[in-house]
């Protein structure tokens, strides 16, 4: 499910060493992240002194899917402070990485700051816990990398802390009414956000398999079937960023049977921040909720 060709890949990287070597004046922090959420808190929390991109972030893109590119090979190859997210959801940056180690080059593992490993829900980015604990680290490299901007990093680092605030209070808004109702997914995106949320998740197993693109068991189709059918679930989540036919038989299924569909993604819609992407995705719940208390 993920294809990567290590040794041209290398290759690239070890050419391409040399180059980096000759842009090194360049006064802006260059960063780049394996995903766009955490691309853009780095942009944030770095502001006009860094130069950040972003590997994934197309919205027609199943990241679970993804291979590498030259491009990405390129911008790796020239990045002193490297953000992925861990858990065997950007395992080819592993690879990148190794294959072209950069001397003073910080990598940032959101997993690692939250604890999780491989076999763990890789989705962490929807945990409410995990930028804070990103941003705090992004901005302790970026004030390593360049101390005479700390005084700003420490800034841009409190004003995007602070920047949370709606999220979290629309998270403790929907706690206090809902907790304990029973909602499905077609995935385990949104897992750790409806953990936070206190809602019972059903149908774990199948969200899994859909992930892992193997086929769900017939049993568990048939339990999400009937949680659909007899309105067990109140809500149904599902993944628009990576459908296939199971999961479009679901989604068609909920809205035969009555129960709000709820839409998210894996990566950022272009023109959000994650804090509105994330407040976003909350109002659409807290509304599908409210549709089927
Ligand atoms: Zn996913």
């Amino acid at each position: 499910m993920r294809k990567i060709n290590i040794g041209v890949a290398a290759a690239a990287l070890i050419m391409l060493g040399a180059v980096t070597n000759i842009r090194a004046a360049n006064e802006k922090i260059v960063v780049v992240a394996a995903e766009n959420f955490y691309g853009d808190v780095a942009q944030q929390i770095g502001g006009d002194t860094v130069s950040v991109t972003s590997v994934l972030s197309s919205p027609d893109q199943d990241p679970h899917l993804f291979e590498t590119s030259p491009s990405v090979v390129r911008g790796l190859a020239a990045a002193q402070v490297v953000i992925e997210n861990g858990a065997q959801y950007d395992p080819w940056m592993d690879g990148l990485l190794k294959a072209a180690p950069k001397p003073g080059r910080v990598v940032i593992m959101a997993a690692d700051l939250m604890h999780k490993k491989a076999g763990d829900n890789p989705h962490l980015w929807y945990d409410p816990a995990t930028m804070p604990a990103l941003a705090k680290a992004v901005a302790a490299a970026f004030t390593a990398a360049d101390p005479a901007h700390s005084d700003r990093y420490d800034a841009q680092l409190n004003s995007f802390l602070a920047s949370l605030r709606p999220m979290n209070d629309k998270i403790a808004t929907i706690r206090n009414k809902y907790a304990g109702l029973p909602v499905t997914a077609t995935e385990p995106v949104f897992g750790y956000m409806a953990a936070a949320l206190r809602l019972t998740m059903l149908n774990q197993r199948f969200q899994l398999a859909v992930m892992n693109n193997t086929e769900p068991s017939a049993s568990d189709v048939g339990a999400f079937e009937r949680d659909l059918e007899r309105h067990n679930a109140r809500i149904m989540f599902y993944n628009k960023q990576a459908s296939d036919r199971v999961v479009q038989h679901m989604v068609d299924l909920a809205h035969k049977s009555n129960v709000p569909v709820v839409g998210v993604t894996e990566t950022t819609p272009p023109g959000l921040s994650y804090q509105d992407w994330m407040l976003t995705q909350l109002e659409a719940t807290e509304k599908a909720l409210a549709g089927n208390p």
